[in-house]
């Protein structure tokens, strides 16, 4: 007997053929791609195992090194977005009982000590003491008194709209013996990030956000001593996480196998072709790009009058703004004249921005002088029209 499927008749009188990219995505990610990623994707996947996907990993791991900044060998891309990276991070690095500290700056923080808990890690979960990040100092009291094997921070917390200062805090952590894991699903290919120079040992990134790609895969980077951990770890991590054989896939050290999981091979080819566009554009200028948009952003929602939820510009991430919305203007009627009027999509805030703000990302394909100016255009539209003004 067959099933029938139970779809309204709306379903199938919906207009085809669908093309998502007729909507604006200007919310914390996914973000819009451009035409040659998307034409990318479109094409016939290829057959694994086979020397087509492999040549396809062997150029994006060179590129994925460089926009990492990193010489690690260990540095790849795995099939899942950004959390499945942040779990297969953990799994691989660290054993049940051992002790790892996440600072919890926002709602994606919040998101890594869960993931840890479920592998019965013993976390230590802090929270800033003296504004919206942490201070270099406040996280080597806590590294100094709980003595944990790993730290792991935010990188961009999406959810405020903030960056925490990375530079110095590898070797904070490795003075005592603890490893530095950094949740960079949204700064990479938007603002600085030096795996290298900031001695981080592990970095997780995905594709929707700045890397100008669709969901699909975390973009991950391993220390030659977060590799020596996990070559010594006593439990094995879930069979598709299993880094010590998709590190093999990947060749990154000399000892090739052919397979472990079926690769989306459209996926892999546009997402290398996102971060190709990154490196053409070249990452100082990407990285600047970004910085100069995101503040002609904030200059131009000041001028609506509008406020944000860091105050302070410092703390800000030049990706994904927190705006908070007048009192009088609900999120839901603001989104839908969005919506609705210019299939333009933002995101509600999340966490602590939840009920109060709209979330705004200028990042990747996204950043350009005339999209801020025309968001800062259609913004006011909709604060008018949910003030009751006429248009
Ligand atoms: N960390 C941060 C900072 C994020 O912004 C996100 C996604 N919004 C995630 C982790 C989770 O990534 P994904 O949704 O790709 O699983």
């Amino acid at each position: 007997m067959h099933l029938k499927l139970d779809i309204s008749d709306e379903f199938y009188s919906k207009k085809r053929p669908y093309h998502p990219s007729d909507k604006l995505l200007v919310g914390a990610g996914p973000s819009n791609c451009s035409a040659r990623v998307l034409y990318t994707l479109s094409h016939e996947p290829v057959l694994l195992p086979g020397d087509e996907v492999f040549k396809i990993m062997v150029e994006f791991r060179e590129m994925l090194k460089f926009v990492f900044q990193t010489t690690n060998e260990a540095t790849l891309a795995i099939q899942n977005s950004g959390t499945g990276g942040i779990e297969a991070t953990l799994t691989n690095t660290v054993d049940p009982g051992e002790k790892i500290i996440v600072g919890v700056m926002g709602f994606w923080g919040k998101r890594v000590a869960d993931i840890a808990k479920t592998r019965q890690l013993d976390v230590v979960e802090i929270v800033p003491q003296f504004g919206p990040v942490f201070t270099l100092n406040e996280l080597e009291t806590a590294i100094i008194k709980h003595k944990p094997v790993l730290l792991y921070v935010t990188h961009g917390e999406s959810s405020m709209g903030t960056v925490q200062t990375l530079e110095g805090l590898g070797d904070i952590c490795h003075k005592y013996n603890c490893l530095l894991a950094v949740d960079a699903v949204v700064t990479l290919g938007a603002i600085p990030l030096y795996v290298d120079r900031w001695g981080i040992d592990i970095a997780v990134s995905s594709t929707q956000k700045a890397a100008r790609s669709i969901p699909g895969l975390a973009y991950l980077t391993f220390s030659p001593k977060a590799v020596e951990r996990m070559k010594n770890r006593k439990t094995v991590p879930p069979f598709y996480y299993n880094m010590l054989e998709l590190f093999k896939v990947w060749n990154c050290f000399g000892v090739r196998s052919i397979y472990h999981y079926t690769y989306n091979s459209n996926l892999l080819a546009a997402s290398k072709e996102g971060i190709a566009e990154i490196i053409e554009e070249g990452l100082l200028e990407t990285w600047q790009k970004h910085e100069e948009l995101n503040k002609r952003l904030w200059d131009g929602l000041e001028k609506l009058g509008l406020k944000f939820y860091i105050k302070n510009p410092e703390y800000r991430l030049h990706a994904v703004t927190s705006v908070e919305l007048p009192p009088s203007v609900s999120f839901e009627s603001f989104n839908n004249f969005l919506i609705e009027r210019y299939q333009i999509y933002i995101s509600f805030g999340i966490g602590p921005t939840s009920g109060t703000c709209f979330r705004i990302g200028i990042m990747g394909y996204n950043a350009t002088a005339k999209l801020v100016d025309y968001m800062l255009e259609k913004i006011n539209e909709a604060l008018k029209y949910c003030q009751g003004e006429k248009l």
